[in-house]
């Protein structure tokens, strides 16, 4: 494939914007890093030992900042509650004392089943002092994933609430032989066989003394989104509280006196390692906002709570540039500082765009479920390459890489695409895949591991995402990444979001066909279809750019925002959906 040009000019960063940056430029923040450096930056537990919630909450009391605000959290009306690190505290303990009096053990697992309620976030970390391992779940799943999720983690305790109780746990609650309790919030008829979380924490001890978890224990399992086939539970230990930490502070540029906003949802991995754990070992104050997305009400929050750094996803980035920055241009948020992005490629237009209406450009950033935290970004102090997911952060070692027989290859010629490796042992590395060893070992080779995403690498060393390996199409000699074609749609003025797959050709082996969502005002009809092709092959040439063009009024996407990819494929060819446990917004045509 010919090495794409961007169009985007790099956005450079003022010095002053690089001197407010956590770690000088890019070079000496790389050469300089050490692990054990970052690990210096937390305290431990005294007599030994290191847990999550112990440097995400009780650290600040210790130190004297327990008065300031943790977690600030939007209610439905728009109303905010505040938490102190205090109250952090004291909520946190009072769920480890109920875990311990109902005879949890430490290493015994904990699901959350639940949207963005306030006692999701204190069970979190309750669970974790407690020496248990907790495991978010999708409030928006359905009964089978929940339950399939909770047997392959072998739940001893579930906390949710009594409505979702109701509606999605309790035809077979009893048939999970390890289900011992089941914690229920709200609610005023308590079904059999559950507890009442609030007067149960009313009654449990506001002190506790957390557990000598030690670095390699298990603290949490998150399942993957799902985005190409079944959901993988990733084990991740308590010593991932280091990379937690330092990558907020390179990464997403936190300081402590930040009002961060992660709008993540708490079932999915960004949920817990940057909506929960990030933000408070790094003092800020948090938002958590109830609700899901709606353009005007997000704005509002930027403005009313002066948020500084902002961590969302290209889907809700999407979302709001077609509903126009003249919505944005209402609100005052200037206090806006560092804007991030993460879980799908951010098409470079969303950059231009973020530059021009918030005066910032978002920052790209790259990860998996698997590794835990944030592994390469366009991070504070260097500049933004638009379409790029940045450079490999201080520690992390990547590499463009080709599967050979006995092992890699490692590319290092600058632009070939390959496949995304990491030198393994960062510290929030998963440590494994729940009860599947052999899926597991698959992911290494020679002391790497492998991501299953092909990038390339540019001169200056900046990763560019081409696509899945899954989702990549082969057609006439070429290799196509969807990214880039859904990109260059969307520079056209109609389209607000574009997912292309391969389609079956005698001649070409795959074409592209890509189904597009139009921005209001345009009409999807045969003159456009001509015109966006037209323009696709002027960008793209005319071996990438798709044949055909579908309207859509959405994608099918998970609940983590991701577009299935797979799932228009299968549709589109008449195959098996496949797991579709993950799904979210949806039109079958
Ligand atoms: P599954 O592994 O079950 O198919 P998933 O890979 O979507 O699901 P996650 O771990 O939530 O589950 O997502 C990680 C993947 O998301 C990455 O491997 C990559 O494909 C994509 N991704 C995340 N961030 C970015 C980014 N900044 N640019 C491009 N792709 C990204
Ligand atoms: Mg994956």
């Amino acid at each position: 494939m010919e090495a794409s040009v961007t169009p985007y000019p790099v956005i450079q960063k003022t010095v002053a914007e690089r001197e407010g940056a956590n770690l000088g430029n890019y070079e000496q923040a790389a050469s300089a890093f050490d692990w054990n450096v970052a690990r210096a930056l937390l305290d431990g537990l005294t007599g030994g030992g290191l847990n999550i919630a112990f440097e995400a909450v009780d650290r600040h009391v210790l130190h004297g900042r327990g008065g300031k605000a943790a977690l600030r959290w939007i209610g439905r009306d728009g109303a905010a509650t505040t938490y102190t690190y205090e109250d952090l505290r004291q909520a946190t303990n009072r769920f480890a004392s109920l875990l311990a009096s109902l005879g949890v053990r430490p290493g015994e697992t904990v699901f959350g089943l639940m949207g963005r309620e306030p006692q999701l976030y204190v069970a979190a970390l309750g669970t974790l002092k407690a020496g248990a391992v907790f495991s978010p779940l999708f409030s928006a799943f359905g009964p089978e994933p929940i339950r399939t999720r909770m047997e392959i983690g072998d739940a001893r305790v579930l906390i949710t609430t009594e409505r979702l109780y109701r509606r999605k746990v309790a035809t077979w609650h009893t048939e999970i032989p390890g289900l011992r309790h089941v914690l229920l919030l709200g609610g005023d008829d308590l079904p059999e066989g559950c507890l009442s979380l609030e007067p149960a924490l009313a009654r449990s001890s506001p002190e506790f003394q957390t557990v000598a978890t030690r670095p390699q224990d298990t603290a949490l399992i998150h399942f993957t989104s799902g985005t190409t086939g079944r959901p993988k539970g990733a084990v991740h230990v308590h010593e991932a509280v280091v990379a937690h930490n330092i990558t907020g502070r390179v990464a997403l540029d936190l300081h402590e006196d930040d009002v961060f906003w992660c709008t993540a949802d708490p079932g999915w991995v960004t949920g817990t390692s940057y909506g929960i754990i990030s933000p408070l070992t790094n003092g800020c104050t948090m938002i958590v906002d109830h609700e899901e997305f709606d353009a005007e009400r997000w704005y509002r929050i930027l403005q009313d709570q002066a948020v500084t750094v902002w961590y969302t996803a290209p889907t809700a980035i999407r979302m709001l540039m077609k509903t126009g920055a003249e919505v944005a241009a209402k609100y005052d948020l200037s206090k806006l500082r560092f804007l991030s992005s993460v879980g799908e490629p951010l098409n470079p237009e969303a950059v231009v765009w973020s530059k021009e209406t918030f005066g910032r450009p978002f920052h790209d950033n790259w990860w998996q479920t698997e590794t835990g935290g944030i592994m390469i970004a366009n991070y504070a102090a260097m500049d933004v390459k638009p379409g790029s997911m940045g450079r490999p952060l201080p520690g992390i070692e990547a590499a463009v890489v080709e599967r050979t027989e006995s092992g890699v290859r490692v590319i290092e010629t600058p632009d070939e695409e390959g496949e995304l490796a990491l030198r393994a042992g960062w510290p929030s590395m998963m440590r494994a895949y729940l009860n599947e060893p052999e899926r597991y070992a698959k992911c290494f080779r020679q002391g790497w591991y492998l991501t299953d995403d092909l990038v390339r690498r540019d001169a200056d060393g900046y990763f560019w995402f081409v696509g899945r390996a899954d989702d990549v199409i082969k057609s006439a000699g070429h290799l196509i990444g969807p990214f880039e074609v859904e990109s260059a749609l969307m520079e056209h003025p109609a389209v607000a979001e574009a997912g292309v797959i391969g389609i079956p050709d005698p001649i070409a082996g795959e074409v592209v066909k890509a189904f597009v969502t139009l921005n209001s005002g345009f009409e999807g009809d045969e003159v456009l279809q001509r015109e966006l092709i037209g323009h696709a092959r002027k960008r793209l040439g005319p071996a990438v750019a798709p044949r055909a063009i579908a309207f859509r009024a959405n994608l099918p996407k998970t609940r983590s925002g991701k577009i299935m990819r797979r799932l228009l494929k299968a549709r589109e060819l008449g195959l098996s959906e496949g797991d579709i446990s993950t799904l979210e917004s949806d039109e079958k045509k």
